[in-house]
């Protein structure tokens, strides 16, 4: 090869606005008809084989228990045995493929979901996992796209940085691939997550084990489809929808396991990582262990802070997408003279949101995932109401009779370690704690204290000392901080993410600091006049 390519700049793709005439909306909906109507018969996919176990799951829209969009086929432990021997093999050819190869695999897949794909992949998650067009524009179409154009261009970065080289050497560093597979393990909760957790570690030349949600198996398989379109080879990511423990003790106990990709609650990212400790000495290499888990994020306002902008960044950052994303804002603190501004407003824009199918694109809220999901989150809700120390202030009611439906509610919590001020509830509950006007420094210890994650996190406020107060004291208290805006929505490229304490560990995802990862770097040291002669200047005769 005589030319060193550079991938084209990435630039974050426009979001599409699904207005009323544009031509993305008709687009959307015959999509979302075509679904609807159509049985899928979701394989497991080994080597590009797709193999139906006939362990079937039905796939029911989480907002309509009538809306049955086919079943999936569930991969057991001799599945994943199967794909981990496949991957290892695929691998060795995939990771000898020229950089720009595989770059363009994926910027053709980018390219691909930004024309041809959009609707396909915005429809099925609309209906599997019951969003807004909007919130599944921002996920499934502009977030994967954005994490393929930006992903290789973070690479592209990496390979060009090399090591300084002294006279007559020239020191080279090579960036490969983990030795062995990954094992991504993606949430139900963005269509993009498990796109990148899969195809990031594969971009640079990992062989990889994919084992989506149950929840997200419909996005999860057209997310697979698409990479297959755009030429990914068979097995370079093998698709296994299946049983988390059995695929999972399958994978972690093979010498082969090199890293982990998750996403998902910290509960869970825990026990996996004391498996890795368990297993760690049959490992070839020590794996790299790359989790973002739960968050308890908060919204604290400042005396000064503007109002409606305040009042905007509760309403748009606790309820899209039902609370059910790991930045909402779940909790916050408000002093007395902002909450008499805002609360009456507060509550009646929160109670005047309109919920129901994600089809109908006048609703602002759908429902929440599951059953499980709609039993934990109404139990917070229900001992709020019984409880002397929060008080429901608006929302609170909820059906499962359609579909799993909660309203947007808001508890106000007078004690500030109320269950509603601590715990992951995800799902539409935020809870405020209203506190004196003169306790701003001692609330900001409190926002600290209270939680044990530390994911995204904002400050409202005008005045510029207290805003400089915030970002010193709750420096650990979030790994993304948001300075008068709400706390989710983060872009790639423009605001990498993810948080530390128990919120994971940091390797935010969207950026370089994720790519690197997944490739072990070989220094290569070349002499061009090797000495010839054991014995040093300073041990000659004098
Ligand atoms: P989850 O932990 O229930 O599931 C995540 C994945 O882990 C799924 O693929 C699931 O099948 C798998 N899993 C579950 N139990 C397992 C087990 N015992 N062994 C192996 N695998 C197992 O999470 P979820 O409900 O899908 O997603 C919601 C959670 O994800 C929330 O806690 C949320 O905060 C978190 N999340 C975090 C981020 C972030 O970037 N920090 C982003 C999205 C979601």
């Amino acid at each position: 090869m005589s030319a060193r390519f550079r991938v084209p700049a990435p630039v974050n793709e426009p979001v599409l606005s699904y207005a009323p005439g544009t031509q993305e909306r008709d687009e959307l909906k015959a999509a979302l008809r075509r679904i609807s109507s159509q049985d899928a018969d979701i394989p497991v996919i080994i080597g590009g084989e797709e193999i139906r176990t006939g362990k079937t799951h039905a796939i029911h829209a989480p907002h309509d228990h009538e809306l049955s969009l086919g079943v999936w086929h569930e991969a057991g432990a001799e599945e994943a045995r199967r794909a981990i021997a496949n991957t290892l093999e695929a691998r060795r050819d995939w990771a000898s493929w020229p950089w720009e190869d595989r770059a363009a695999v994926f910027l053709k897949a980018a390219e691909l979901l930004s024309t041809t794909w959009r609707s396909t992949l915005n429809a099925a998650t609309m209906l599997g996992q019951s969003k807004t067009a909007f919130q599944s524009e921002i996920d499934a179409a502009c977030e994967i796209i954005d994490f393929y154009r930006f992903g290789a261009h973070f690479a592209d970065q990496i390979f060009s940085q090399q090591p300084v080289s002294d006279k007559g050497i020239w020191n080279r560093i090579e960036y490969r691939p983990l030795e062995g597979f990954v094992y991504a393990v993606s949430p139900f909760n963005f269509t993009a997550i498990g796109a990148n957790l899969a195809g990031t570690p594969a971009m640079v030349g990992c062989g990889v084990l994919w084992k989506p949600s149950k929840h997200a198996v419909l996005s999860g398989y057209c997310t697979y489809k698409l990479l297959e379109e755009a030429g990914l080879p068979p097995g370079v990511i093998n698709f296994v929808p299946g049983n988390p423990v059995e695929v999972t003790n399958v994978a972690m106990a093979h010498p082969d396991f090199a890293g982990l990709h998750f996403t998902g609650s910290t509960g869970v990212f825990q026990s996996l990582w004391t498996t890795v400790g368990k297993n760690i000495a049959r490992y070839r290499s020590y794996p790299r262990l790359v989790g973002e888990t739960g968050g308890k994020d908060f919204i604290v306002a400042h005396p000064s802070a503007d109002r409606a902008a305040l009042r905007t960044a509760i309403v748009r950052g606790s309820f899209e997408y039902q609370g059910q994303k790991c930045s909402a804002a779940s909790r916050a603190y408000i002093p007395q003279s902002v909450w008499r501004d805002i609360r009456d407003d507060l509550v009646e824009e929160t109670n005047g949101l309109s919920m129901g199918d994600p089809a109908d694109f006048r609703n602002f809220v759908n429902a929440v995932i599951d059953r499980g999901a709609f039993d934990s989150i109404t139990g917070y809700i229900d001992r709020a109401a019984a409880s002397t120390d929060a008080e429901v202030i608006a929302g609170g009611e909820y059906s499962d009779r359609d579909g799993f439906f909660i309203r947007p509610t808001i508890v106000h919590a007078k004690n500030p370690d109320h269950e509603t001020m601590c715990d992951e509830i995800f799902g539409p509950v935020m809870s405020i704690h209203v506190y004196p006007d003169n306790a701003w420094s001692e609330t900001l210890d409190m926002v600290d204290a209270t939680s044990p994650y530390a994911l995204t996190g904002a400050v409202f406020s005008q005045d510029r000392a207290a805003v400089r107060e915030a970002f010193e004291r709750l420096r650990n208290a979030a790994g993304n901080f948001y300075i008068n805006d709400k706390p989710t929505g983060a872009v790639v490229g423009q605001q990498p993410f993810g948080g530390a304490r128990a919120s994971g560990t940091n390797d935010k995802a969207g950026s370089q600091f994720n790519v690197i990862r997944w490739l072990s770097p070989r220094t290569i040291k070349e002499t061009f006049s090797p000495p010839t002669n054991v014995e040093y200047p300073f041990m000659a005769a004098e």
